[in-house]
């Protein structure tokens, strides 16, 4: 029996439920139950009523999300080293510090933030609805963390004053694409469209045809009659995109977009986390009840 055999195998025995993010191995998609974005996993991890295990396939605040909405379930994060860059460069502190200087101001986290991080918001968002969110706040002046080009995106779509906590916050793989690669794949394919993550620079978002979380690339490249895609994500999403569209090419627009955190869950590793069930993602209930408020607020919004 090879390894996938026995992880397929196992995971019936255990009741468990691979959870895999677009940026996951293609090996590890491929065993995946299910296989999305931040919102998409955690839809659908709330609708999971089966399972008794949660094996999540991506970085540490996805698990952490997926145990406070499922408190009652075993959530698993087969690399205790995928650890979200961005997720930890917004602490407690700095929100608390940018309260003080916007007291009025509602706060709205990215999921890509700490659990302890989203016991201090309003509201979460993912790149998916962020704008849908931010629109739906009953405010003008809004602290947003802690990406600084998704804010600058969603002030751009809202017209909102969105004040980002930190002052700097990025990915650092998304930070990697540049436009003049993009300028150059337009020699070779001129009739390409375009696809951005809004996690990218502004400069990105300039030249891109279209900009949106990883669930809307999706959509966008089945609705679209280009037959060249030059995506600027990061590059486990190309899996998805060529599995979904076999007849369309796919393009990167920078081969080194690659996030070595996501990379961390690999067959061995998943294996050996459903065999064990290990690592255990668990949040404090004090801290839980504050963010599952944030992201069940976040769920009611239509996006
Ligand atoms: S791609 Fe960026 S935001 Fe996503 S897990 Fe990696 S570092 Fe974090």
């Amino acid at each position: 029996m090879n390894l996938t055999e026995k992880i397929v195998k196992l995971k019936k025995e255990k009741k468990a439920l691979i959870l895999a993010h677009n940026y996951q191995r293609p090996e590890i998609q491929d065993i995946a139950d299910y296989v999305g974005d931040s919102i998409e996993l955690s839809r659908r991890a709330m609708q999971e009523k089966d399972s008794e295990i949660l094996i999540f396939a991506a970085v540490d605040f996805m698990a952490e999300s997926a145990a406070i909405l499922n408190p009652e379930k075993k959530v698993l994060l087969p690399s205790l080293g995928a650890r979200c860059p961005m997720a930890q460069m917004l602490t407690v502190d700095e929100i608390k510090r940018a309260k003080t200087h916007y007291p009025a101001a509602p706060v709205v986290l990215y999921v890509n933030t700490l659990a302890t991080s989203k016991a201090y918001c309003d509201i979460c968002c993912t790149s998916a609805n962020a704008v849908e969110v931010v629109n739906s706040l009953n405010a003008d002046t809004i602290l947003f963390g802690p990406d600084r080009n998704l804010a600058e995106y969603v002030a751009e779509k809202t017209g909102k004053t969105l004040i980002p906590i930190p002052e700097w916050g990025f990915c650092p793989t998304h930070l990697l694409f540049q436009p003049e690669d993009v300028t150059l794949l337009k020699v070779e394919y001129p009739d390409a469209a375009v696809m951005v993550h809004p996690e990218c620079s502004a400069e990105m978002r300039e030249v891109a045809d279209f900009v949106g979380s990883t669930s809307k690339m999706c959509r966008y490249a089945n609705e679209s009659d280009a037959k060249n895609i030059i995506v600027a994500t990061e590059e486990g999403i190309l899996h998805r995109l060529r599995k979904e569209n076999p007849e369309k090419h796919f393009i990167l627009a920078y081969q080194g977009a690659v996030c070595p955190n996501m990379k961390l869950t690999t067959l061995e590793r998943l294996y050996s986390s459903l065999k064990d069930e290990k690592h255990v993602v668990k949040v404090p209930e004090t801290i839980a009840k504050k963010a599952r408020t944030a992201l069940e607020k976040m769920s009611q919004i239509k996006s």
